[in-house]
């Protein structure tokens, strides 16, 4: 059963991220490191006692559709009950409205935990709090009292509707479009497809934002809007008023997240309304839509990588306590009666040893890239925290969700053949962890934006001036002379070298309008990134820890630079050497 790992997250918040030295100075609010633990220490409970207990009857029984009705799995809608009036939807949302107002960073580790619990429970509020933060960015003051009150408390929903059948990562292809009414209202019609939670049975209403085309809009991205439909009508009053002409008529059955329903929505069919057509408000000024979805965007792209963490975070406890239970062959490390539990064989410590890494790594960029967002909100250095945030959003999000994967189907191998059924649960965490790097922006999609428009960000300054911070801090290792700590510095060393040479090679590249070169390298940099990144911040957390747990950190700070760190030279092979053959191959490819 998992075990929420507050004492870790809490470390990584306060040691690593700066989230420590910001509440010192007074830059959190009232947020204080008593009640930073006392919050997560309540959030994780919940966690581990409410959702994980329900995880596995949610991916059994799925969310059926009957007559445009979703049901969800048993014990779901109590639960999230439970959760929304516990105060949990409105961590972060605006003190105006009802929220907490308490930093991302803060709100991304309670959603880490949510997420270990069950990732088909954590998309659903993640979604909520985007939608929350696009009307509050972009909407008028009649749309934020009519609505954010409810989104914020969680009694009602949110949902973000872009993708159609012929418009997944490229949204110019955008064909939903809108009608103006002429008393301020719009006619939406179309249809989206993979819209998560867009329906279901766990409040009364579900508030979708839509990007749709206006008549007249120009071709492109540069002609989209985005758009607030209720399910149901809102009167002035608050209470709910007529059904709205949108419904869902399809639900995806898919490898994981069987609890989160994957939906088809209808919009402007005539099945419901007096005349054809959703009612729908503007959010943002007409065909700025997409800079408008893109608020809510960057910020799910940070909740959908801490999914990577959950799951990870979850695969890795469940592999470890198998691990010290089943028992095969000998080793020499067992002196007791029999066989000897799997934990004693070197492969399977390399095999836990790598999850306990990879998750630690994913968690620390990610929590960085949460703590730079809230400073980036904040009234001092916010152009070089907008940098940063910007800069970390893609790692975060690609990078967690990869090592979520693999961390999983690792968690699946130590596992055995129990791994492979269903009866120990790793199987589903591999299932459920495979969508985290598709939605939100493919991981594809998100490496060719950190090479493209990240690390040009403030002509390449913004990624060098975070190359000598982490340089800075492998400095602080080198000169800390612990003994647990031999040989890491060094290891280190190697790795933000093959950093520094592979950014300066992008940089280049892109210079010399060689975009191809760029691009075929991309996901294998934003992979060296991540790993040259993270283990500095594990080298940190060790230098940052009490005494008491700063052994167990280096040990897993110098086994990943001694053991997986060193794929950052064969990386750098492949972007500085690999670009000729891959589009040759590439092009072959095309003319078969
Ligand atoms: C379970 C689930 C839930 C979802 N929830 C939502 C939701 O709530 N709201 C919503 O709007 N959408 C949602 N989606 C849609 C999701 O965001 C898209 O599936 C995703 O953006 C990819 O689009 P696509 O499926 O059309 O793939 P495509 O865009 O067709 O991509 C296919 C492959 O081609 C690659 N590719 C595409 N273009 C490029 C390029 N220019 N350069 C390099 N590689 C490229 C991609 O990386 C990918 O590997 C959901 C999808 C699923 C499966």
């Amino acid at each position: 059963m998992y075990r929420a790992p507050v004492s870790e997250i809490v470390h990584t918040l306060k040691a690593v991220t700066g989230l420590g030295d910001a509440m010192e100075n007074g830059q959190m609010g009232d947020l204080s490191p008593d009640l930073l633990d006392a919050i997560l220490e309540e959030a994780g409970k919940f966690a581990s006692e409410e959702v994980a207990p329900l995880s596995r009857a949610g991916d059994e029984q799925g969310t059926p559709l009957s007559d445009g009705v979703v049901t969800m799995p048993q014990g779901w809608r109590d639960l999230y009950k439970r959760w929304s009036q516990g105060g949990w939807n409105a961590l972060t949302g605006p003190e105006q409205f009802g929220g907490q107002d308490l930093p991302i960073s803060l709100g991304t580790a309670a959603f880490e935990m949510w997420n270990s619990g069950s990732l088909a429970f954590g998309i659903g509020p993640t979604l909520t709090v985007g939608a929350v933060e696009a009307i509050c960015a972009h909407g008028t003051q009649a749309i934020k009292e009519t609505y954010l009150p409810k989104l914020v408390s969680g009694e009602w929903t949110g949902t973000m509707n872009l993708t159609e059948p012929q418009a997944g990562s490229d949204l110019n292809a955008l064909k939903s479009r809108a009608e103006p009414v002429g008393d301020g209202t719009y006619r939406i019609f179309g249809q989206k497809i993979f819209i998560t939670y867009g329906e279901h049975d766990l409040t009364d209403n579900i508030v979708h934002l839509v990007l749709a085309r206006l008549p007249d809009a120009p071709a492109g991205q540069r002609g989209i809007s985005l758009f607030l439909v209720p399910k149901f009508l809102v009167h002035e009053d608050g209470t709910l008023g007529a059904r709205n002409d949108v419904f869902c008529n399809g639900v995806e059955h898919k490898l994981g997240i069987h609890a989160s329903p994957t939906c088809t929505m209808i919009y402007g069919d005539g099945k419901f309304g007096d005349q054809p057509g959703a009612i729908g408000w503007l959010i943002g000024e007409e065909n700025r839509g997409l800079a408008c979805m893109f608020t809510m965007m960057n910020n799910a792209r940070l909740l959908v990588g801490i999914q990577g963490v959950a799951v990870a975070e979850s695969a890795t406890q469940k592999a470890e306590a198998y691990a010290a239970e089943r028992r095969q062959g000998r080793a020499d490390s067992y002196d007791g009666e029999g066989m000897a539990p799997i934990l004693h064989h070197p492969d399977v410590q390399r095999n836990i040893l790598t999850m306990k890494a990879l998750t630690a790594a994913a968690r620390m960029i990610t929590y960085n890239c949460a703590h730079a967002i809230d400073m980036a909100g904040g009234e001092t250095d916010g152009a070089y925290w907008n940098d940063r945030a910007g800069l970390l959003t893609p790692v975060a999000k690609a990078f967690s969700t990869d090592i979520g994967c693999e961390v999983a189907s690792i968690g699946v191998q130590v596992h055995g053949g129990m791994g492979y059924v269903e009866e120990t649960g790793a199987a589903q965490l591999l299932r459920d962890a495979r969508i985290a790097p598709i939605y939100e922006g493919t991981n594809g999609i998100q490496s060719i934006d950190l090479v493209t428009r990240k690390l040009p960000l403030s002509g390449g300054d913004a990624v060098r001036g975070y190359l000598a911070e982490l340089r800075t801090m492998v400095e602080d290792v080198a000169q800390s002379n612990r003994d647990d700590m031999a040989g890491l510095a060094d290891a280190l060393l190697a790795g933000l070298d093959d950093l520094d040479a592979t950014t300066e090679f992008m940089l280049a590249r892109l210079e010399a309008g060689e975009r191809n070169t760029a691009l075929a390298g991309s996901a294998p940099y934003l992979r060296l990134f991540a790993l040259a990144a993270g283990n500095t911040y594990l080298a940190r957390a060790a230098l940052k820890s009490n005494p008491m747990d700063a052994s167990s950190r280096a040990l897993v700070a110098r086994f990943m630079a001694h053991n997986l760190l060193g794929e950052t030279s064969g990386l750098r092979t492949q972007i500085e050497q690999g670009a000729d053959s891959l589009l040759q191959a590439g092009e072959a490819l095309l003319s078969p």
